[in-house]
């Protein structure tokens, strides 16, 4: 494929093209990327991942301004890994407890404390 189709139209065509599906990954999988990685350029913003390139449409925000759980949860929910092929993996119980813990957390109300209490110390659940 030539090099100039790998431009942000390709990426910009799969966002508008967006369908919940998500043909590539399975029940019990994740994307290693999300679950094991982080990517940051070099003025300290955070990327979905590092297979995708550093437009701002990938940008998820300040690496150092974000709670891991909102840095989590907005690479997880991100809508071009809908359409992405990257192999996923088996999702592990640290994968699990993570994925629940940032969801617990970004329910929680402004204002009205943390629900991180539920979670402190132990794993919220167990598999
Ligand atoms: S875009 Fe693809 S490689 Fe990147 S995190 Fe999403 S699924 Fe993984």
């Amino acid at each position: 494929m030539p090099l100039k189709t790998y431009t942000s139209n390709i990426y910009q065509d799969r966002l508008k093209n967006y369908v919940p599906d998500k043909p590539y990954e399975q029940d019990g999988e994740v994307c290693p990327l999300i679950m094991d990685t982080i990517s940051i350029d070099a003025s300290g913003k955070a990327f979905v991942c590092c297979a995708c390139p550093n437009y701002w449409f990938f940008r998820i925000g300040a690496y150092l301004e974000m709670t891991k759980d909102e840095i989590l949860m907005k690479r997880y929910s991100h809508p071009i890994c809908a359409s992405c092929p990257f192999p996923r993996r088996d999702a592990t119980d640290p994968d699990r407890n993570a994925l629940v813990g940032a969801l617990v957390s970004r329910l929680s109300r402004p204002g009205q404390g943390s629900m991180s209490g539920l979670v402190a110390g132990k794993p919220l659940l167990s598999f």
